[in-house]
């Protein structure tokens, strides 16, 4: 396969890549992760327990490491040089966002939501100390990172913007195995399977989908369909979403896992509220969430906007959390990670009667919102910008919450649509490359933004002049027609005008 021309032209739109891709994954889900036999993406699909900063330029790749160990395993040989190269989106931002650090630890063994955050934090340090990886199952080949992870902004693969090539080297200097991967956003990644006349061949290899899943009951591509089925079958939308999930996993399975995913979310806001100094990164960004928390806990709210200050501060806490490269939950990328954590912890701490129940209706609401945009649309910043990470996240969190707080369907597809909708257009450029600014702040003003959307949504009967596909498919468009320097590559926007220091 050839790269595409480079420079600043536009990255090929997936889908519109010529000869249709095909997939070889599993029946489920197609190459990119979306949905095919109507089967819609999962709680699990959705949230998966991860480490920052990124989910497509951190989470995806270190997966994609991970793979290629594996298969450089199945080969019996210990190479003796071993190249990166990362392209498109990955090489423009891919330093800021420790896309060099991902794939190595991915060789190395690890997984991103097993790592031990001790092991995050000094594998880079101690990989350019020794001048050796160690690759899983194949043993230490020698590395010089200068030279062997290459950055290539300029090369764009047609199938996805976001690409990389891992190629192990013999002692004769030729190639003794090589993968490409593509990280689609939210952690999902494919693999590149050949390309037999001309075609670009790949498959998923991370499909959420257990073995011995059942067909969904209410399978649904689109918003619509999902509301009908809703009134049909009488059920609210957190019960239609669950009876889909236990089609493919026990009803005890699902529960324990949207438990823990809210477990690993709450502890991420504690672990951000303690901790103080500057985030890594040239832009020595102050973390703020410690003396925030500190502030609030002192005054304990006396100021009639405490609400507020509270949403902001567990949202601020995630995110640093994820700027340090710490766990958090891909919800539904790293870069959104703290809106839904944020509205969640509001709902469980200033709602009355909220609880256990409402915690889970809110992220079944909320992974079938994502889910929808996902697969009409994109929730990647590298191919719509911003408005398919954050406001997908903050669109999540709206639904989320009106469903916990007992809206109708209507209402928490009015939720989903208020808050997209007034998120279409949010571009994406990170400073230095870094998910620091203006992505920190941005959570914390789109989950403000999502609780608002919901208390508008439940003011209301749910009729509403726009509908949430007809606000998905805006989106798609919006991001199709957004210039590449807008899409992640920090190329535009504050990533120009912002002085670094
Ligand atoms: S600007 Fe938005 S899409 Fe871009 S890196 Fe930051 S959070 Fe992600």
């Amino acid at each position: 396969m050839e790269p595409a021309a480079a420079g600043d032209s536009e990255p090929t739109p997936v889908g519109a890549q010529g000869p249709e891709s095909v997939s070889t994954g599993d029946s489920h889900s197609d190459e990119l992760g979306r949905t095919l036999n109507g089967r819609p993406l999962s709680v699990r699909d959705m949230f998966r327990v991860g480490i920052g900063p990124s989910s497509s330029h951190t989470v995806g790749p270190m997966r994609a490491g991970n793979h290629f160990a594996r298969k450089l395993a199945c080969v019996g040989r210990v190479p003796s040089r071993v190249t990166i190269e990362l392209m498109g989106s990955l090489g423009a931002t891919g330093k800021g966002h420790s896309t060099d650090r991902a794939v190595l630890l991915g060789l190395g063994g690890f997984l991103p939501e097993s790592v031990p955050v001790a092991v995050v934090d000094t594998y880079m340090e101690k990989v350019a100390e020794a001048r050796e990886l160690s690759i899983q199952g194949v043993g230490a080949v020698p590395i010089n990172l200068e030279r062997d992870v290459m950055f290539l902004p300029g090369k764009i693969l047609p199938f996805h913007v976001n690409a990389l090539t891992i190629t192990a080297f013999g002692e004769d200097g030729n190639a003794i195995a090589a993968g490409t991967y593509y990280s689609t956003g939210g952690g999902f990644v494919s693999e590149e399977i050949g390309e037999p006349e001309g075609e670009c061949r790949v498959r998923q290899l991370d499909s959420s989908e257990p073995e011995a899943a059942g067909p969904a009951p209410y399978p649904y591509t689109t918003a619509k369909e999902l509301l009908k089925l809703c009134e049909r079958n009488g059920l609210r939308l957190s019960e239609l979403v669950m009876a889909n999930e236990t089609a493919a996993l026990p009803a005890d399975a699902v529960e324990s896992y949207m438990d823990t995913i809210w477990q690993t979310m709450d502890e991420c806001i504690k672990e951000g509220c303690q901790a103080s100094g500057t985030l890594p990164g040239i832009l020595r960004v102050k973390r703020r969430a410690g003396e925030l928390n500190a502030h609030l806990t002192r005054t304990r709210g006396d100021d009639p906007l405490a609400g507020m200050d509270w949403v902001n501060l567990y949202a601020l806490a995630v995110n640093e959390e994820n700027a340090a490269g710490h766990r958090v939950v891909t919800a539904p990328t790293n870069g959104a990670a703290g809106v839904v954590p944020a509205v969640l912890a509001y709902y469980l701490r200033f709602v009355p009667d909220a609880g256990v129940e409402g915690q889970r209706q809110f992220l079944l609401a909320a992974a079938a919102i994502g889910g929808l945009i996902r697969n009409n649309a994109s929730i990647a910043g590298a191919e719509v910008g911003c408005q398919g990470e954050v406001g997908a996240a903050s669109a999540m969190a709206a639904a989320g919450l009106a469903e916990a707080m007992g809206g109708s369907v209507l209402q928490v597809e009015n939720a989903a649509e208020i808050a997209m909708e007034h998120s279409l257009g949010l571009t994406c450029d990170p400073v230095a490359g870094l998910v620091q600014i203006p992505c920190i702040e941005r959570n914390a003003i789109a989950a403000v933004k999502a609780i608002n959307a919901a208390r508008m949504a439940l003011w209301g009967d749910g009729r509403h002049a726009v509908s949430f596909d007809t606000v998905i498919e805006t989106m798609r468009q919006t991001g199709k027609d957004m210039l590449s320097k807008y899409k992640e590559t920090s190329q535009g926007g504050l990533a120009v005008n912002v002085v670094e220091c």
